[in-house]
């Protein structure tokens, strides 16, 4: 699970033994991946804990429904991206112009479609049965989002050869849990005991490509993000949501 707070649209997860705890205004992006066998569901929503930024949850929640009633096999993938566009501003904010939603393959959570949450004239098309989480962000900050310095999520890419032991034995422990899906520096500690060796294995393993590093994603303007995800089948003339 995502747990991304206020200006974090997305990526950030406590670390190991965190102490941090949610503010009295915080904006809450809970964005909770879960599969079976490989085949994934990927869903998020925004808690407003001010009862203050309403709006700026409804904006990404319309905007969802919105991309949603505009899905079927055929659809432009660029008229999906103008619906959610549209509704956001008609809120007054700003949709995030660089994240977008994403198809879902088997142990593949980004698998080639991206959902956009502005208009363009991609002139790909929707295929019935792909699988797709759709992903509105809203904001009233600058509407791109650019990478923090911290990073508490990561992938395996790829079983590269590395020269370290720890490191050797972090990407097979990694391939045997989670396989390609992302998962926290946190829960490593469970089976890895040194952080010293942890972190240095983590960081060969990214510097061979052998893992990705999913950095914190933050609105560059420092804006409040909000963040509504389902995910749908495409179907011949609807979206079939998976979970609600
Ligand atoms: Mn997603």
């Amino acid at each position: 699970m995502n747990i991304s707070i206020n200006e974090a649209a997305a990526h950030f997860t406590p670390e190991n033994e965190s102490t941090l705890v949610f503010g009295e205004k915080d904006l809450v992006k809970l964005d909770v991946g879960v599969h079976i066998d490989g085949f994934i569901g990927d869903n998020a929503l925004t808690i407003d804990l001010s009862n203050e930024n309403g709006k700026l949850v409804e904006a990404s929640e319309k905007a969802l429904d919105a991309a949603i009633c505009s899905v079927h096999a055929g659809a432009k993938i660029g008229d999906i991206g103008a619906e959610v566009e549209a509704a956001i501003k008609g809120f007054g904010f700003k949709p995030i112009e660089n994240l977008t939603g994403h198809s879902l393959g088997e142990y593949d959570l980004h698998a080639g479609v991206e959902i956009p949450n502005v208009g363009n004239n991609d002139p790909n098309i929707l295929s019935e049965g792909t699988v797709i989480a759709i992903e509105p962000f809203a904001t009233n900050g600058q509407g791109r989002v650019s990478e923090a310095p911290e990073v508490e999520i990561f992938s395996l890419e790829g079983k590269l050869p590395v020269r370290m032991r720890e490191a050797r034995r972090l990407l097979n422990y990694v391939d045997e849990n989670y396989k390609t899906l992302p998962f926290a520096e946190r829960w490593l500690y469970k089976d890895f005991h040194s952080k010293l060796l942890l972190l240095a294995a983590l960081r060969e393993l990214v510097f061979a490509s052998a893992f990705r590093q999913y950095p914190v994603l933050k609105d560059a303007g420092n804006g409040l993000v909000s963040q509504t995800e389902l995910t749908v089948v495409v179907e011949k003339d609807a979206a079939r949501v998976l979970t609600k």
